[in-house]
């Protein structure tokens, strides 16, 4: 079941000019900095309340991030929900017709499990659930 926001991901060009850029905005002091292969981004995030901004770049051509660039500039890339069974949860959204661009999880940032939901039938926003590996229940 979907729970809260956990975090909103926006693409960046340039991870050291968008830290620059929220540092000024937001005050920020620490950025948690992280390499996520699986995705071939390189993630600077800290926390705006309980909600984490996520500055997302790419790390490679082939990356997801890098086909988003090209296509729509940096901006708002999606909203990840936390949720309590991310498996389950994937599961059930695919049998009720949602497309899934993750079947099963991967690893993301911050020791998570993700999956993408495709924007195409969820009216055009691209959703990520997401549960941290220490809280899944093991089946
Ligand atoms: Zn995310």
């Amino acid at each position: 079941m979907i729970q809260a926001i956990n975090h909103i991901g926006i693409a960046v060009k340039n991870i050291e000019e968008s830290k620059a850029l929220y540092k000024k905005i937001f005050n920020v002091e620490h950025f948690h900095e992280e390499i996520v292969q699986e995705q071939k981004v390189i993630v600077a995030s800290f926390k705006v309340g309980e909600v984490m901004i996520e500055l997302t770049a790419p790390t490679d051509e082939q990356s997801p991030i890098a086909n988003f660039l090209a296509k729509r500039g940096e901006g708002i890339h999606h909203i990840a929900f936390a949720c309590d069974s991310i498996h389950n949860d994937l599961q059930k959204l695919g049998e009720q017709g949602i497309q899934l661009i993750h079947n099963v999880p991967t690893q993301g940032a911050h020791d998570m499990l993700i999956g993408f939901l495709h924007p195409k039938s969820t009216g055009g926003v691209l959703m990520e659930l997401c549960q941290h590996n220490s809280e899944l229940i093991r089946e």
